[in-house]
């Protein structure tokens, strides 16, 4: 009997699997850690690696792209003519800094395999969206010497980093990534349930700083007399919310929607299991938020500004009566619906610029931001990924609306103007934590996810 094309490019996946693990614990080896300048050399390896790997899978066009950052890697496959659609396959191949290292049970970039765990640094987050898309790719061209689809593939460096340089490379590169939908392979699942992305919150990250006295004083010298920074950092922490948590920045509730109605419906579904696994994380405190939300409208679907971190003067043990010349703070916001990360960072600073006097300087600086976005969880394209998981993982899979932010999504969306699709081939634990691992039980099943995706594009 023959197979079908699908059948066949399966067929040849789960022949290979044993060989693609092992090959996989290559790209694991590469300590491509964005964020540290130590490992930049490491990042570079890793492009040049995937670079050598999608050349090898006679794909075209193949380069490491500068940035103004972390270089990024590029290749495509335009030979199933104009009637099929042309997709962007996203994922990134930078990791998350490993420390504490001590916890590691095994060294984050020696790979090693526990009870069918994978265990290394972006083992989850995010080699899996990178390396098992090229398996697919190399399963379906070797095969049936062809895909069914137009395939454009884009692997980033600096993800984890907050994608600082990726919106003008985004830009600079238009033509060269335009395509009809842009999918993005970050993470995966942790349950036997598959999981497809439904929205993220974009981010303003910032930092303000507050200057006194050229240098520490003593505070029986000088209490009272000069003005104490951290007193200045309280008050403009303290005037950031009302008591109930309503954020009192001047019009930062302004472009802040009512709950969508797809967007309810899920938060209804899923309230009782979210408390459930929050209490796991949160321990017995009571959840603590602005009046008339549910956890999961506050955790999903409104705007947060937290202060992630405060410094200046004495913090050892034991009393100094100092009075510090400096202090300051970090803050995060995010961001939900029809919120634009440059207004609210206009917004922040001109709230912080409300503290100015002549007895201290204050300075803020914008560190980060990204857009909130939307996936698309309807239409073809949408249901090409919904359909891919039933006939491996024998679930269909549940919509996540996520509380943390993926900047990468909304500036695909803003730039190219293409709708973006979540399919994350990762299944395991320990992300952004030591012991990181992929659950290899679900290795060849997410091969066959992103298989039964490019052949779901065109099916019918
Ligand atoms: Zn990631």
């Amino acid at each position: 009997m023959t197979q079908t094309p699908l059948q066949a490019s399966v067929a040849y996946a789960h022949a290979h699997t044993d060989a693609f693990i092992e090959q996989y614990k290559e790209l694991l080896r590469i300590p491509s850690i964005g964020a540290d300048p130590a490992c930049r050399a490491d990042v570079r390896c890793a492009a040049d690696w995937i670079a050598a790997e999608m050349v090898r899978l006679g794909l075209d066009h193949v380069q490491v792209l500068e940035t103004e950052g972390q270089p990024a890697v590029y290749g495509d496959w335009l030979h199933a003519g104009p009637e099929a659609p042309t997709v962007l396959l996203y994922a990134h191949y930078d990791v998350q800094p490993v420390d504490p290292l001590a916890l590691w049970v095994t060294p984050p970039f020696e790979p090693d395999v526990r009870e069918g765990k994978l265990y290394a640094r972006g083992a989850v987050d995010d080699k899996s969206g990178v390396f098992l898309h090229l398996k697919a790719l190399e399963s379906v061209l070797n095969a049936t010497g062809k895909l069914p689809i137009n395939a454009k593939i884009i692997f980033e460096g600096e993800e984890e980093s907050g994608s600082p340089t990726m919106e003008p490379f985004i830009r600079a590169h238009r033509d060269l990534l335009n395509a009809d939908a842009v999918v993005i392979s970050d993470g995966g699942s942790s349950t036997e349930i598959p999981e497809i992305g439904a929205s993220v919150r974009g981010i303003v990250t910032a930092e303000v700083h507050v200057k006194g006295p050229d240098r520490d004083l003593h505070s029986g010298g000088f209490g009272g007399v000069v003005h104490n920074p951290t007193h200045m950092v309280a008050r403009i922490i303290a005037a950031l919310h009302d008591d109930e948590g309503r954020i009192q920045i001047p019009g930062f509730y302004d472009a802040v929607l009512p709950v969508s109605e797809s967007a309810r419906a899920w938060i209804e579904a899923e309230e009782p299991n979210a408390i459930e696994e929050a209490r796991k994380e949160v321990g017995t405190k009571p959840f603590w938020g602005v009046p008339g939300y549910s956890y999961l409208e506050r955790a999903t679907a409104q705007p947060t500004c937290d202060v992630n971190g405060i410094f200046g003067g004495y913090q050892g043990s034991g009393t100094k009566t100092v009075l510090p010349a400096e202090a300051g703070f970090k803050v995060s916001m995010r961001l939900v619906n029809n919120q634009e990360p440059a207004d609210i960072a206009a917004k922040f600073l001109a709230f912080v610029e409300r503290f100015t006097c002549e007895t201290v300087d204050i300075e803020a600086r914008i560190i980060s931001s990204g857009w909130p976005a939307e996936f698309v969880t309807t239409g073809p394209i949408a249901q090409a990924a919904i359909d891919a998981y039933a006939p491996t993982w024998g679930h269909a899979p549940k919509m996540s609306r996520g509380g943390g932010s993926v900047p990468i999504v909304g500036m695909f969306q803003h730039v190219l103007g293409a709708p973006v699709v979540s399919l994350g081939l990762g299944h395991g634990g320990g992300v952004h934590s030591p012991n990181e691992y992929y659950n290899l039980s679900y290795f060849d099943k997410n091969v066959d996810t992103a298989i039964h995706f490019y052949f779901n594009l065109v099916r019918g």
